[in-house]
């Protein structure tokens, strides 16, 4: 286990998977056994391992530039390529970009961009910040307030009032259903819940709502059809923005470019990391409207400088590697193929709607999930996690990596490169640690 605290671990555990290798969409522990990478790592590794271009990239930036920085009047032609690129292809008008190195780091950039937008336009009391149930934005001091998971904040004293986080319903039918009511019934409910906590706290105090188009940590949930139109109608009629948090879902994860075009958003804001980079090196974007960066420009020349900037902010290494992650994503027309296979992926997953220990399957385009459940017939949850650890694990005996999420869900992420039949290979095993988890469980009862 060696001397290393590890991150979200239980510090009693024991048993560790050391990872050694990686090829194509298969990694390799330290005995040499393979595993097909169903969740490119953390929802990363969006191109696969040991891809000959990125590490040609990557040498040749570090042979030419190692580090620069980009603070008070230098730059460099790679982060300002990268920028332009990420301008060219988001749904974010006229689009302004800040570099960092974590989907959290990234978060932490937008709280800060919303409050000095804000009081440069002249309403600094327009600060308080929308997110939902469930949600997970990252994990430093202020990501994790925004996060919406128990285990992130407690004991940490979390979250901060300070921060004016305020908490809306998440957009889960199967959880978060009343009795007998239909899904077009729950959006209302919840989209009314929204409306009436703008009104209750002031809509001239609240400056964005945030959301994972469809998220991940907290189980894969793909909201109804209707209800980021109604969210966002709720939004523009009370003047305040959208910052979708595609950390996971950006860059063709959900069958599109973007989560927000798969759900019909029209974000402000929006945060990137993970597939910008295909995780070859950590980097981060926060995107904003090209008018919000405009209006700071006049009251930051009177400040003298906007104070927040990271070291790595637009570090020369990461940014080589994005831009060449966005080039293959573009000449390998890899979101059009990584849509097709999704299609193929989301119908073979839905054969386990038959397993008696499924309760539903979601997912779009390559990201899914596979919620076990108690009761068939009731949909009622397993009490802890246990079910859902024994059967991920029962997956990494079949050589698959699978995440348990939201106690007793699977989620599934391949690769994009991931072809037709190794998505037969995921089903293959996965169907194996299913039966192995419905004998487990036959045991317990
Ligand atoms: N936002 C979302 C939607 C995420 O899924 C994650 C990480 N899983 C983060 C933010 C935080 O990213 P990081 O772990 O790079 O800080």
């Amino acid at each position: 286990m060696s001397h290393m605290i590890y991150p979200t671990t239980n510090f009693a555990a024991t048993e560790t998977m050391n990872i050694a290798r990686g090829d194509g969409i298969y990694v390799y522990d330290n005995h040499g056994k393979q595993y097909l990478e169903g969740m490119s790592g953390l929802w990363c590794a969006s191109l696969g391992y040991n891809n000959a271009e990125l590490i040609e990239a990557a040498t040749r930036q570090m042979e030419t530039l190692s580090f620069a920085h980009m603070f008070s009047g230098k730059t460099h032609d790679v982060g300002m390529q990268l920028a332009d690129t990420l301008t060219a292809m988001v749904p974010v008008d006229d689009a302004r970009v800040f570099f960092g190195s974590s989907g959290s780091d990234a978060n932490d950039t937008q709280i800060k961009l919303l409050r000095y937008y804000f009081a440069a336009i002249g309403k600094p009391e327009k600060r308080k910040i929308i997110a939902r149930e469930r949600s997970y934005h990252g994990v430093t001091v202020a990501a994790a307030c925004l996060t919406g998971l128990p285990i992130n904040q407690a004991n940490f004293d979390l979250p901060i009032d300070a921060l004016g986080i305020l908490r809306t319903d998440a957009p889960h039918y199967l959880r978060g259903k009343q009795d007998g009511e239909s899904e077009s019934q729950f959006v209302d409910r919840i989209t009314a819940n929204l409306e009436a906590l703008i009104l209750s706290e002031g809509p001239e105090t609240i400056a964005a709502f945030i959301a994972e188009p469809i998220t991940g940590a907290s189980g894969v949930i793909v909201p109804p059809a209707d209800y980021y139109e109604k969210v966002q109608a709720i939004l523009n009629k009370y003047d305040i923005l959208f910052w979708a948090d595609e950390v996971i879902t950006g860059f063709g994860r959900t069958g599109n470019d973007f989560g927000s075009t798969t759900m019909g958003i029209k974000p402000d804001m929006m945060s990137f990391a993970k597939q910008l980079s295909s995780a070859y090196v950590p980097i981060s974007a926060s995107v904003i409207r090209g008018d919000m960066y405009a209006a700071m420009i006049d009251p930051c020349s009177k400040l003298g400088v906007f104070g927040h900037g990271y070291t790595y902010s637009a570090h020369p290494l990461a940014c080589a590697v994005a831009l060449k992650t966005l080039e293959i994503y573009e000449r390998d027309n890899v979101f059009a193929k990584a849509a097709a296979t999704g299609t193929y992926l989301q119908t073979r997953l839905r054969e386990f709607n038959d397993h008696p220990l499924v309760g539903e399957v979601r997912g779009t385009g390559m990201i899914a999930a596979i919620e076990l459940v108690a009761n068939k017939e009731t949909g009622e949850a397993f009490k802890d996690g246990k079910v859902g650890y024994f059967a991920a694990n029962a997956c990494q005996e079949h050589g698959l990596i699978s995440r348990p999420v939201a106690g007793s869900s699977l989620a599934l992420c391949p690769p994009l490169i991931t072809t037709a039949t190794q998505i037969d290979e995921i089903i293959e095993k996965m169907g194996k640690a299913l039966d192995d988890t419905l004998a487990f469980v036959q045991q317990q009862d």
